[in-house]
């Protein structure tokens, strides 16, 4: 019990900070964030288009991330266990970072 509160205490912040999407696209959204930020709306998508096709092929995702570029319109902390099927707990092993467009994808999945 103690173990687990602080593994999730003080290691999850860290990753999650992180901001790296945990699927195979790998995009390093915080950073992406900190580029597009000083951008003009114009260039925001430009950047986006180039450094994350996946996020920009949503229009939707590609939509919020250019108006408002902040850390939550660019990745999830994403429960690997849906929280309706018992992953709601606060561990590290079911905590992981998708970028918006991995992570509509896979709450599309567990929704099938
Ligand atoms: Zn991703």
């Amino acid at each position: 019990m103690f173990l687990n509160f602080v593994v999730c205490y003080f290691q999850e912040p860290f990753q999650i900070k992180h901001g790296v999407c945990t699927k195979i696209c790998r995009l390093d959204c915080h950073q992406l964030v900190r580029t597009i930020k000083p951008l003009s709306l114009e260039r925001r998508r430009e950047y986006i288009e180039e450094a994350a096709p996946n996020v920009a092929s949503q229009k939707k995702l590609l939509d919020k991330l250019a108006n408002n570029p902040c850390e939550g319109n660019a990745w999830h902390a994403d429960h690997i266990v849906p929280v309706y099927r018992g992953g709601g707990e606060c561990k590290l092993e079911n905590m992981r970072t998708l970028c918006v467009a991995c992570h509509s994808k896979v709450t599309a999945t567990q929704r099938l």
